[in-house]
């Protein structure tokens, strides 16, 4: 070898080296190692007799050991493969190192091995923080969903019992849980309401006892606070406190062996909390009301009595406020044969969802009342024309979607509108409507939807003189 051509040999192997190349040669026990690794500390030593295989990361050594050998065998067209290696300071990089034998003796014994490394450390250090994104946008996709099913069953349940054990499923879901269990503030008396399943009014009464001045103080300082009980399993304890309208209606009490309760958990149960508190305080209203007869069994809201009656104040309200209202009224299309169809338990079934989802559609500030049979009338206060249509809109889609369980064909509604606009900018002395007034011209307008194709809501502000007083004569006399 002549010295120019040992100079271009040195140049090449410093250069290969440098772009993460090695070489060994087994017969004359020559070739480089990659310059990456010689910084890790690597010596050409370390690569003939496979030493640097003791560097690689014990999670990763028998499956780099075996697609090195399956290469060297010759079971292995190439030699590929993804690990971890010791840095020299205590810490791994991660590498994707290929190769393959150059030459074999004619037995099969490789001579000559060429391989390349590539340091891919910051691919997995994006890859990883990928991952934890990627979990932690599950962990709130789940977190929102759960939120989202214990909204439902507090806007759908008006029985506490009911609704307490299916938050607390939800709640199950973001946050380990041995126990649970939510007791309720009346007359400052503290009741059981519900809780986990395996919770009773008796496990509830024994707690209670035990743990009277935590929930006392929780009750009194409106504020989570967590316990531990090391000589009572299960021992991390969180108390959060239920409060709905300013006032304490209840306490959360939950329970596990594992881990003390962290930050995440007392704001995931604080959220909880607010679905609980609102539970327990529309159950507590609603007993109310029923008790005083005002609630429509079957659809849970108003009665067409009670709805009058207090109807006629909300107007009054609006007048004199004037603030502008809109008032509807909404009656199930061809409702008579569904009931022919499907029999009249069907059609009250129907009755009762539609009266869920009027509840849902609206604000807890509007005014639903049953009118008899599927129709309902709705005072929203506050609500300009623009809006009302809006929400009557949401509304109509909301029912036209829904299915309707043991109805095998969509069920539509027709929807009329009356709005009492007394902010007008004009200066214009607002009419004075009474609730009789106000609903007549939403039944003129919902008997137009009727008459002009069913399934559609009409305002009676844009209808033209004519369809008022066709309307007006409708010899069905629906509501007044
Ligand atoms: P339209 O599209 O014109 O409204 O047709 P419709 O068949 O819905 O007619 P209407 O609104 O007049 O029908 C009301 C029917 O509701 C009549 C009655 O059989 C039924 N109904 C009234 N009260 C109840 C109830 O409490 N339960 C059930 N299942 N049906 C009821
Ligand atoms: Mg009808
Ligand atoms: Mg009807």
């Amino acid at each position: 070898m002549t010295t120019s051509e040992f100079e271009t040999v040195s140049l090449r192997k410093e250069v290969l080296s440098r772009l993460g190349v090695f070489y060994v040669d087994m017969l004359s026990g020559s070739g480089f190692v990659d310059s990456r690794w010689m910084h890790l500390g690597f010596s050409f030593d370390d690569m003939k007799n496979n030493r640097w295989l003791d560097r690689v990361h014990p999670s990763d050594r028998d499956h780099a050991r075996t697609a090195l050998l399956r290469h060297l065998r010759g079971e292995a067209p190439a030699f590929k493969c993804e690990f971890r290696v010791e840095d020299g300071t205590g810490g791994y990089r991660w590498f994707i190192s290929a190769g393959a034998v150059e030459r074999r003796e004619r037995n099969g014994t490789p001579l000559t091995f060429v391989g390349h490394n590539e340091d891919v450390t910051s691919l997995h250090s994006l890859r990883e923080e990928l991952q934890t994104a990627h979990r932690l946008a599950e962990d709130r996709a789940t977190e929102a969903e759960a939120l989202r099913a214990a909204g439902a069953v507090v806007v759908a349940s008006l029985d506490a019992p009911t609704a307490v054990r299916s938050v607390i499923q939800q709640l199950e879901l973001l946050v380990p849980l041995d126990s649970a269990m939510v007791c309720e503030l009346e007359s400052r008396e503290l009741r059981f309401v519900g809780g986990a399943s395996d919770v009773t009014e008796e496990s509830f009464r024994e707690f209670a006892r035990r743990r009277l001045k935590t929930l006392l103080k929780v009750v009194k300082s409106r504020l989570p606070e967590p316990a531990e009980e090391p000589d009572q399993p299960p021992r991390h304890k969180l108390f959060v406190p239920l409060v709905a309208r300013g006032v304490t209606v209840g306490v959360l009490a939950l329970a596990r062996e594992s881990t003390a309760f962290g930050p995440e958990d007392v704001r995931v149960a604080m959220t909880m909390a607010d679905y609980l508190s609102l539970a327990l305080s529309n159950a507590r209203l609603y007993s109310r009301m029923q008790q005083r007869a005002e609630i429509d069994q079957l659809s849970g809201v108003l009665t067409r009595r009670a709805f009058m009656e207090s109807g006629e104040q909300v107007m009054d309200h609006a007048f004199h406020s004037g603030k502008p209202l809109c008032c509807l009224i909404l009656d199930l299309d061809h409702f008579k044969s569904i009931n022919d169809t499907y029999g009249h338990s069907v059609g009250d079934q129907v009755i009762r969802t539609l009266g869920a989802i009027m509840r849902d559609s609206l604000r807890s500030t509007d005014m639903i009342g049953r009118f008899g049979g599927e129709e309902f009338c709705a005072l929203l206060t506050e609500t300009d024309p623009g809006e009302g249509h809006e929400v009557t809109e949401r509304l109509r889609l909301a029912i036209a979607a829904t299915d309707f369980s043991g109805v095998e064909r969509a069920v539509t509604a027709s929807i009329g509108i009356a709005s009492l606009t007394n902010a007008s900018n004009d200066g214009t002395p607002a009419e004075r409507l009474s609730i009789e007034q106000i609903i007549k011209r939403a039944d003129v307008a919902l008997y137009y939807a009727k008459e002009n194709g069913r399934d559609r809501a009409v305002s009676y502000d844009t209808m033209d003189a004519a369809d008022r007083a066709a309307g007006a004569q409708d010899p069905s006399g629906r509501t007044t």
